[in-house]
């Protein structure tokens, strides 16, 4: 009871943090700017849902499942990414990474956690897998120097978001970036393939293994060729990890 309780005090506070927020920054649509939310009622009917694709080889899968002939031990097991990264939604991640409005990554967050319970059949694999006791929360790291400079981690935040609406632990580092490699944006997908290549460690800091994290979502805010994940996701299991589905709020077409 107690635990319930502490849930509601900090969901009472969360609120009253947000309505001083609210005072002080009228939240305004991304697009349109009206009052109210980041993406008003109006600009939400143009936002389109992506389609499932395998992880490994990127090709139409029915329900995000990585294909039996694309699945390999440190591959990923499945994706789920819940928008086509354009226009509003766009507008909205951008704000997050790079004016680091936690605010607006919550109402991303829940937002999408909206579409997937609404289309509860067709996130059902992904679902099943993200709601199942033992699966923990995972996110793609930032390089340290970046980090501070930006304030947080976007994809930490989209994480955090997410454990949070389902009842889950906030989410541990379990992975680091040691070195800064070049901006992914600018690369062909072979030039990300290796630029990303030992980009990523276990992090030894919680003093945990992968082991003590068997199966895991790996948080991220776009998926693009998915260089980034599918490296994230190989360290996850080297370590001992031993399912990883992709959880991104959108994805490039
Ligand atoms: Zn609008
Ligand atoms: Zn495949």
């Amino acid at each position: 009871m107690i635990g319930v309780a502490e849930k509601l005090r900090s969901g009472v506070l969360e609120r009253v943090k947000s309505g001083v927020l609210d005072v002080l920054f009228p939240v305004s649509c991304v697009w349109c700017r009206k009052e109210g939310r980041y993406i008003c009622e109006r600009c939400e009917l143009f936002v389109s849902e992506a389609a499932f694709i395998c992880p490994m080889c990127q090709k139409t899968s029915f329900s995000g499942e990585a294909h039996d002939w694309c699945q390999s031990r440190y591959g990923l097991d499945g994706l789920a990414s819940v928008w086509e990264y354009e226009g509003v939604v766009k507008r909205l991640l951008n704000m997050v990474k790079y004016q680091g409005i936690t605010h607006a990554a919550a109402d991303a967050a829940e937002k999408a956690f909206h579409v997937m319970t609404r289309d509860q059949e067709r996130f059902a694999s992904f679902l099943e897998f993200l709601l199942s006791p033992g699966v923990s929360l995972a996110f793609v790291p930032m390089e340290l120097r970046q980090e501070k400079r930006r304030g947080q981690n976007h994809a930490q935040e989209f994480a955090k978001r997410i454990s949070r609406i389902i009842g889950k632990e906030d989410p541990v580092p379990l992975l680091e970036k040691p070195k800064k490699i070049a901006s992914q944006a600018e690369l062909s997908k072979e030039e990300r393939l290796r630029n990303v290549k030992n980009a990523f460690a276990f992090t030894k800091k919680g003093g945990s293994t992968g082991k003590a994290f068997p199966r895991l979502v790996l948080v991220d805010d776009v998926w693009t060729t998915g260089a980034t994940m599918r490296e994230c996701c190989r360290v996850l299991k080297k370590a001992g990890a031993r399912e990883v589905w992709g959880f991104t709020i959108a994805r490039t077409s």
